[in-house]
């Protein structure tokens, strides 16, 4: 279900479009991004970094 995330860090989240709400944070008042993720993680499907068990060890 789609909702829509700050990226400012301050992991503000809504389910109707805005803007951040967070003083503290650097994207305040600005739009929110819109995202559609399931898992509640708000990352993009694709560039996914590696988890550090799969990453070769030198
Ligand atoms: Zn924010
Ligand atoms: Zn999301």
């Amino acid at each position: 279900m789609k909702h829509y995330i700050c990226t400012g860090g301050c992991q503000g989240e809504s389910k109707v479009p805005g803007s951040c709400e967070a003083l503290a944070c650097p994207e305040n008042g600005k739009p929110l991004t819109e995202c559609d993720c399931n898992d509640g993680k708000h990352k993009p499907e694709s560039k996914a970094p590696l988890p550090p068990e799969e990453r070769e060890t030198e």
